[in-house]
C-alpha cells in the first residue's frame, strides 16, 4: 500500500518535474509523519524516504526518540519562541521563520548553544490573515536584518490554499519561485524551494519547488 502510494508520488513528481524544465531527480520528497505511528514511519524508512516533517514538537519528540538517528526530521509548524531550543536540537530543518520575534529568539539560543540553525523563511504568497509567514515584498528586508548569524536561511517556504481545483495554487507558487530567483544577498544562498502537499504538489514542481511536503498521499487520509 504504501509502497504503491510512494511510487506514485516518485512518478508525479517526475512528470511535473520534467514538465516544467527541472531535474527530477533535484526534488527532495519530505514525508509528513504527523499522526502517523512509528511502525508505519520506519516503513516508510524501509522503501527509501530519509526526512520526514512534523509541525508540533510535543508529538514529534517521543517518535524522534524511537525512530533511528539518521532521519533527517523537518520542522513544519508555527513556532513558539519558548520552544526553539528543543526544535534546534531535535529537527535539522526548520521551515516555519515567520517573524522577526522568532528568528531574534532562535538567533539568541543558538549563540548560547553554539550552533548553527539551518531555516527556511514562511512566505504568505496568499495574504490570507490565517496564515503564518512573511508578505513576499518583506522577505529581503527581513534577510537583510537577520544574515550573517548562526541562523543559516536555506530557502524559502510557502504554503497555497486548498483549492479544489490545484491548477488554481499555481500562480502562488510561481510568485514564491519569482522571488526566491530575484533575491541575490551575498553570503545567502536559497537554495530550497519547500512548496507543495498533497492536494498541489504536482503543481508546485512544475513551478520550481525542490521540496515536496506530502504527508496524506502517503500514509492515507489521517
Ligand atoms: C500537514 C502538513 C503538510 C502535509 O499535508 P498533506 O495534505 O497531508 O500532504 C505539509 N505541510 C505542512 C506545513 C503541514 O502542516
Amino acid at each position: 500500500m504504501l509502497n504503491r502510494r510512494l511510487e506514485e508520488v516518485r512518478s508525479r513528481i517526475r512528470s511535473s518535474a520534467l514538465k516544467g524544465g527541472y531535474d527530477p531527480d533535484g526534488v527532495k520528497i519530505v514525508a509528513v509523519t504527523k499522526n502517523v505511528a512509528v511502525e508505519r514511519i520506519a516503513e516508510a524508512l524501509e522503501l527509501g524516504i530519509t526526512s520526514c516533517g512534523e509541525n508540533r514538537l510535543q508529538e514529534a519528540e517521543p517518535k524522534i526518540k524511537q525512530l533511528p538517528g539518521e532521519i533527517r526530521w523537518h520542522f513544519l509548524g508555527h513556532l513558539q519562541t519558548n520552544k526553539v531550543k528543543s526544535v534546534i536540537n531535535l529537527f535539522s530543518l526548520i521551515h516555519s521563520l515567520d517573524s522577526l520575534r522568532l528568528a531574534r529568539a532562535m538567533e539568541k539560543r543558538a549563540m548560547q548553544m553554539d550552533v548553527d540553525v539551518p531555516v527556511l523563511i514562511q512566505v504568505n504568497a496568499s495574504g490570507e490573515e490565517s496564515k503564518y509567514g512573511f508578505h513576499p515584498g518583506e522577505v529581503e528586508d527581513f534577510i537583510m536584518e537577520i544574515r550573517g548569524g548562526r541562523i543559516k536561511i536555506r530557502g524559502l517556504m510557502t504554503m497555497a490554499p486548498y483549492f479544489d481545483n490545484a491548477e488554481e495554487a499555481r500562480p502562488i507558487f510561481r510568485q514564491v519561485r519569482e522571488l526566491k530567483e530575484r533575491i541575490k544577498i551575498p553570503g545567502v544562498e536559497l537554495e530550497y524551494l519547500s512548496m507543495g502537499m498533497t492536494n498541489d504538489y504536482h503543481i508546485a514542481v512544475e513551478e520550481g519547488a525542490n521540496m515536496v511536503r506530502v504527508g496524506t498521499a502517503l500514509f492515507g487520509a489521517r
